[in-house]
C-alpha cells in the first residue's frame, strides 16, 4: 500500500516525504510525538505568544536550493540573528567583533587595537583565536585570551559539562574574532524566520494526498528486523524505510546508550513589553543557564507581555521526558554508533537520516540538503 514508511516528521522526514510524494509515491509517516515538525515545532502559548518548544530555531543558509525548496511552503520574516553576551551586566556582541572591541577596551585603546587587527588580518576576515595567540604582539594575544576567558570557556563548560582540561584545544582554537562591525551571528546569504512559524511550514509541506501521518506511534512497536527483511506491522515491507529516530533506541540500547547532552527549558511570561536587548543573550561568565531567548524578538510578534526561556544543559540519561539534543562526538561513541549501523547494513531498503539517526549535529539547511540528496539518489 505504501512505497515509503518514514519514521519522524522533523525536517529530515518531512522533506523526504514531500519530495517523494510529489513524484507520486505513497508515504506513511510514523511520529511518536503528538505533533509534526520534530524539534523545530512551534506553538502559541496561553498568552498567544509564539514559542519554540524545543529551543530557539533560526533559519540560515547559503544554499540557493534549500532556500528555494523551503520557500515553496512559507514566506519569510526578514530577521538577521544577533546575539549578545551578558558579562556581569554588560552586553557585548558575539562573536567578538570590532564593536565588541570598543565596548571592552574603550574608545581610545580600541582604536589602536582596531588598526593593529586590520593591518594584520585584513578588514572583513574571520580569524580563529589560535591565530591571534600565535601573534608576537602582546595586545593581540590579550584579545585572544579575553575571548577565551569571557566568551568561550564558561559557556562551553556549561554546554558540554566539561572541565577546562577536558575541552578540546582544537575546538578552542577555532573560536572566531570578526575583523568587522558586522554584528550578525550568521553571515549566510539567506536568513529569516518562517512568517507564520515553523509548524505551519510543516503543515503545508506535509499537505499532500500521497502522505498519511500517524501521530503518537513509536516505530519500535511497528518495525521488526528479521533475517529475510524488514517487517512493518507484522508484514514484510519491501518499500523504502527512512528512519530519523535514535538508532540505539530502536535496538533497546543493547550495546549501550549513545551519550547526548539534553536541555531543561525554563519558560516564563513577563508582564512587560520587552526583557532584553536581543532575541538571544548568552551568559558566558555567570549563571547556571547558557542563554535566555526572548521569542517575540525572533519572530517580530507584537504583544503586550513577553516570554523568556532559560536553557540549562544537562547529561541525557534516557529518562521519559528527556530529549537527546546534542550528540557527543568522540571516537568511543562513534564506535558504539557503528555497532548499531552494522545491524541494519544488510537491509538495502533501510536508510538512516537526520541528527538522531546519524548521531551527528545538523543545522536545518544541512539536513534539508541531505534529505533532498537522498531523494535524488533513491528516485533517479
Ligand atoms: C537547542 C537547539 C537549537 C537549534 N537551533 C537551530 C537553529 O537556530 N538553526 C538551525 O538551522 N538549526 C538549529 N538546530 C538544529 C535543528 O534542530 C536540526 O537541524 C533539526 O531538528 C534536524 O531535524 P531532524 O528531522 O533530523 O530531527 P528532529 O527534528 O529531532 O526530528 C526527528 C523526529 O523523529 C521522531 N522520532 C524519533 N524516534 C521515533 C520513533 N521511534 N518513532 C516515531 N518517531 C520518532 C521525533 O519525535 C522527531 O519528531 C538546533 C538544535 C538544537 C538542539
Amino acid at each position: 500500500m505504501y512505497d515509503y514508511v518514514i519514521i519522524g516528521s522533523g525536517f529530515a522526514g518531512a522533506v523526504v516525504a514531500r519530495s517523494v510524494a510529489d513524484l507520486g509515491k505513497k508515504v506513511l509517516i510514523i511520529e511518536k510525538r503528538s505533533h509534526i515538525g520534530g524539534n523545530c515545532y512551534d506553538e502559541n502559548d496561553e498568552n498567544g505568544i509564539l514559542i519554540h518548544k524545543y529551543g530557539p530555531h533560526i533559519f540560515h543558509t547559503n544554499s540557493e536550493e534549500v532556500y528555494t525548496y523551503l520557500s515553496k511552503f512559507t514566506k519569510w520574516y526578514d530577521y538577521s540573528h544577533e546575539v549578545e553576551a551578558n558579562l556581569n551586566g554588560t552586553f557585548i556582541p558575539v562573536p567578538f567583533n570590532l564593536n565588541t572591541l570598543k565596548i571592552v577596551y574603550g574608545e581610545e585603546k580600541s582604536e589602536r587595537l582596531r588598526e593593529k587587527l586590520i593591518s594584520e588580518y585584513g578588514y572583513g576576515n574571520r580569524v580563529p583565536i589560535l591565530k591571534l595567540r600565535e601573534n608576537t604582539d602582546e595586545d593581540i594575544r590579550n584579545i585572544a585570551d579575553f575571548v577565551y576567558e569571557n566568551i568561550f570557556l564558561k559557556y562551553t563548560m556549561k554546554q558540554w559539562g566539561q572541565t577546562p582540561e577536558q575541552i578540546d584545544p582544537a575546538v578552542t582554537g577555532r573560536v572566531p574574532v570578526l575583523i568587522s562591525e558586522d554584528n550578525r551571528y550568521f553571515q549566510d546569504k539567506y536568513q529569516g524566520m518562517p512568517l507564520e512559524g515553523f509548524t505551519p511550514l510543516f503543515e503545508k509541506m506535509l499537505d499532500s494526498e500521497n502522505i498519511t501521518i500517524r501521530l503518537n506511534s513509536d516505530a519500535k512497536d511497528l518495525l521488526e528486523f528479521k533475517e529475510d527483511g524488514i517487517y512493518f506491522e507484522n508484514s514484510k515491507f519491501s518499500g523504502n524505510v527512512i528512519y530519523t529516530g535514535a538508532i540505539d533506541e530502536l535496538f533497546d540500547c543493547k550495546y549501550g546508550r549513545l551519550p547526548y547532552r539534553t536541555l531543561r527549558f525554563d519558560m516564563s511570561y513577563l508582564d512587560k513589553e520587552e526583557y532584553q536587548p536581543k532575541a538571544v543573550i548568552n551568559y558566558t561568565v555567570s549563571e547556571d543557564f547558557t542563554r535566555i531567548t526572548e521569542f517575540k524578538k525572533l519572530t517580530g510578534q507584537k504583544s503586550k507581555g513577553t516570554i523568556i526561556m532559560k536553557e540549562y544543559p544537562m547529561e541525557y540519561t534516557g529518562g521519559q521526558d528527556e530529549i537527546p539534543y546534542y550528540a557527543i562526538a568522540n571516537e568511543e561513541n562513534h564506535r558504539m554508533y557503528n555497532r548499531y549501523t552494522d545491524i541494519v547494513k544488510q537491509y538495502d531498503n533501510f536508510y538512516l537520516l537526520g541528527r538522531l539517526a546519524e548521531y551527528k549535529y545538523y543545522n536545518i539547511d544541512g539536513i534539508v540538503e541531505k534529505a533532498l540528496n537522498l531523494v535524488k539518489e533513491l528516485e533517479k
